[in-house]
């Protein structure tokens, strides 16, 4: 399961596939989000990294 860093909403990615490096945008709290890794799948706020 893959949570969203910022509100630890469950993104339900199972069966989606998607690429290090693209973004995506949690449907709860609408931060943007980084594939950081494919397996497994994991996510990290684009801010932070900027920052
Ligand atoms: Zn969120």
């Amino acid at each position: 399961m893959t949570r969203c860093p910022a509100c630890q909403a469950d993104l339900e990615l199972d069966g989606y596939e998607l690429d290090v490096g693209e973004t995506i945008h949690c449907p709860e709290c609408a931060e943007e989000l980084r594939v950081v890794s494919s397996e497994p799948m994991a996510v990290k706020a684009v801010d932070e990294e900027e920052g």
